[in-house]
C-alpha cells in the first residue's frame, strides 16, 4: 500500500501526540515557554514556534531544526505554560521519532565526554544521554 506524504505527516503528528501526551492545539502562542527557556538563543526555531509549526502540520521545519537537539530537557517551559502544554515532552517526542527513523545516535560518545569535562550540570548530562538512540 502506498502512503501519501499527507498520510505520513498525519501519522507522525499522531505519533508526536501519543509519545508526548501533549495536545499542541491547546497552545495560544503566548511565548512564555520561549521567554523562560535558558537556551533559546542557540535555537534556530524558538520553543513556541515549534508548537506553532506543529499546529500547522509543518513537520519539515521542526524536524530539520537544531532546536530539538539544543533543548536541554530542563522542563522550565513546562512550568510556565498557562495552557499546560509541556514543550519539553514535545521536544523529547520529536527526538525519539527522529532517532528511531535514523537508527543512529545524534551524539557520539566523545561528545558526552566533552559535556562532562566542561562541568555541565547533571541535568545537561542526562539530557545529552537522552539524545542517544541506544
Ligand atoms: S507557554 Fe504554552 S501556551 Fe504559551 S506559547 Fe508556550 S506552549 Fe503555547
Ligand atoms: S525543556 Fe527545552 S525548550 Fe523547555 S525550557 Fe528547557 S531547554 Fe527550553
Amino acid at each position: 500500500m502506498k502512503v501519501s506524504t499527507e498520510q505520513l505527516r498525519s501519522y507522525i503528528l499522531k505519533d508526536i501526540a501519543v509519545i508526548s501526551g501533549e495536545n499542541v492545539v491547546e497552545c495560544y502562542q503566548c511565548g512564555k515557554c520561549t521567554a523562560a527557556c535558558p537556551v533559546s538563543k542557540a535555537m534556530d526555531i524558538l520553543p513556541h514556534q515549534v508548537v506553532r509549526f506543529l499546529q500547522l502540520g509543518m513537520l519539515d521545519e521542526v524536524m530539520e531544526s537544531n532546536t530539538i537537539w539544543i533543548c536541554a530537557s530542563c522542563f522550565t517551559c513546562a512550568g510556565r505554560c498557562p495552557r499546560d502544554v509541556d514543550v519539553a515532552n514535545i521536544m523529547e517526542a520529536l527526538r525519539v521519532i527522529l532517532l528511531r527513523k535514523r537508527g543512529v545516535s545524534r551524539l557520539k560518545t566523545e561528545d558526552v565526554r566533552l559535556v562532562f569535562s566542561e562541568g555541565m550540570p547533571e541535568q545537561g548530562v542526562v539530557s545529552a544521554f537522552r539524545k542517544f538512540a541506544r
